[in-house]
């Protein structure tokens, strides 16, 4: 059990950290103000990031990724959440791993220009009538010929206006229930396929939220990914991990750059004489915050060390999606309460810290639902979620 970074991993966060300190946090207050990152900026951080090896780091070098361990990769995306979603996604790619399932051609059409960087893709599972439980979609996908047709809404779909094609699910066996649905590949500009309204958010600004409608879509055999039936399966399999990578890994290293700038702040701003990081009350705040990041970025590694291990772990992620995500909310209340009313003031990026966790409770399966997913699998006696000396036998 060493929990030293090795020469390699200080290498990765100290080029990450340069990168995003030096290029990608100079740009946050413009995406602010103007809700967006202009076309250029994006194409130029890209280019940048995969100058220095950053992108698609999840991805196993064979398909031309990063190829690092999930261990490494958590590293790695707790920089990232050191900067804003947009940002992270246009300089670092968001290739999620469910494309690995696909034919030798997806891979081709689909996979490989993703990690180029070249196409970029989101995952449409949510429908207005469906979120948390998502085998009650009613998109349906019917078999016509020897290819689909398509037809239901999605919402919420993040980057959606900038996505060029999306894996999307529908219900292929309306008698199978969970086992009934399938994944699809489907392009951005076929006929029926609609892209609606940027659905405004609360924070996130610069990443687009989009409804979608799909009315008699025609799809090829082609687009299946996955097996058929499979789609929820598949799609459980392989975003777990992206979960603890975008939601846990990335508000440990949120939540790390917050507590920072309390720090600073707190050495900086004197009240009645003195700087107020003497005040005790603002003394327990940040040693509260400390403590809870601690703990969150040592279930991080370890959950990721048993995955690269071989193991699912999936009461394990479902644990810390819901501490780190909570945990990031109780820093960023925190550190509005140490800046005062700086901390409210739109001057500085506290409140927008402040905006932006509050979503990480919510997507990728809200904070409730991950508790039952905990609370079944320790129920089936997965033991390492509680008690890792059982492992030892
Ligand atoms: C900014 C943003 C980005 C998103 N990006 C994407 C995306 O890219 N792709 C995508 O497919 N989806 C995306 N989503 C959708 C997101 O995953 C869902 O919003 C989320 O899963 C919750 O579903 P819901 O909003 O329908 O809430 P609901 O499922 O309606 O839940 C409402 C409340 O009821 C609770 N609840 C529901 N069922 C239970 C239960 N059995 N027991 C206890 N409590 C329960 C929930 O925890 C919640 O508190 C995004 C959403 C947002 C806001």
């Amino acid at each position: 059990m060493d929990f030293s970074l090795s020469e390699e991993q200080r290498l990765l966060v100290a080029t990450i950290r340069g990168f995003i300190d030096d290029e990608l946090r100079p740009l946050e207050t413009e995406i602010e103000e103007t809700g967006q990152l202009a076309d250029e900026a994006a194409d130029r951080i890209r280019a940048r990031s995969q100058a220095l090896g950053l992108y698609a780091v999840n991805i196993p070098a064979e398909y031309g990724g990063g190829g690092l361990s999930v261990l490494d990769w958590m590293i790695a995306e707790e920089q990232f959440g050191r900067t804003s979603d947009i940002l992270i996604r246009r300089a670092f790619g968001n290739v999620y791993e469910i494309l690995l399932a696909g034919t030798a051609a997806q891979i081709e059409e689909y996979l490989l220009p993703a990690v180029r960087g070249e196409r970029t893709f989101s995952v449409a599972f949510t429908e207005p009538e469906a979120g948390s439980d998502a085998a009650a979609i009613s998109t349906s996908a019917v078999r016509k010929g020897d290819g689909w047709v398509l037809n239901g809404a999605k919402h919420f779909i993040s980057d959606g206006l900038y996505s060029d094609f999306f894996i999307v699910t529908a219900v292929t066996d309306p008698a199978a229930g969970a086992r009934g649905i399938s994944t699809f590949i489907l392009d951005k500009g076929l006929p029926g396929f609609t892209i609606g309204r940027d659905q405004p958010m609360m924070g996130l600004r610069g990443t687009s939220h989009v409804e979608m409608r799909f009315e008699e879509v025609v799809l090829d055999d082609g687009r299946l990914l996955g097996e058929e039936g499979q789609g929820l399966k598949l799609a459980l399999a392989t975003l777990g991990r992206v979960r603890l990578a975008q939601v846990a890994a990335r508000a440990v290293g949120k939540a790390s750059m917050i507590l920072d700038s309390c720090l600073g702040y707190a050495r900086d701003r004197r009240q009645f004489g003195s700087a107020i990081g003497e005040f005790q009350l603002v003394q327990q705040m940040l040693a509260d915050s400390a403590m809870e990041i601690n703990a969150c970025r040592l279930a991080l590694w370890h959950t990721a060390s048993r995955i690269d291990a071989g193991d699912e772990a999936r009461g394990a992620i479902s644990m810390l999606k819901v501490q780190a995500s909570e945990m990031l909310g109780r820093v960023v209340d925190r550190a509005v309460q140490i800046y005062g009313g700086a901390g409210y003031c739109r001057d500085l990026p506290i409140e927008r810290y402040y905006r932006d966790a509050r979503i990480s409770r919510i997507y990728d399966g809200t904070s409730e639902i991950h508790r039952m997913v905990m609370a079944r699998q320790m129920m089936k006696g997965d033991v390492g979620l509680f008690d890792i000396y059982e492992q030892a036998g």
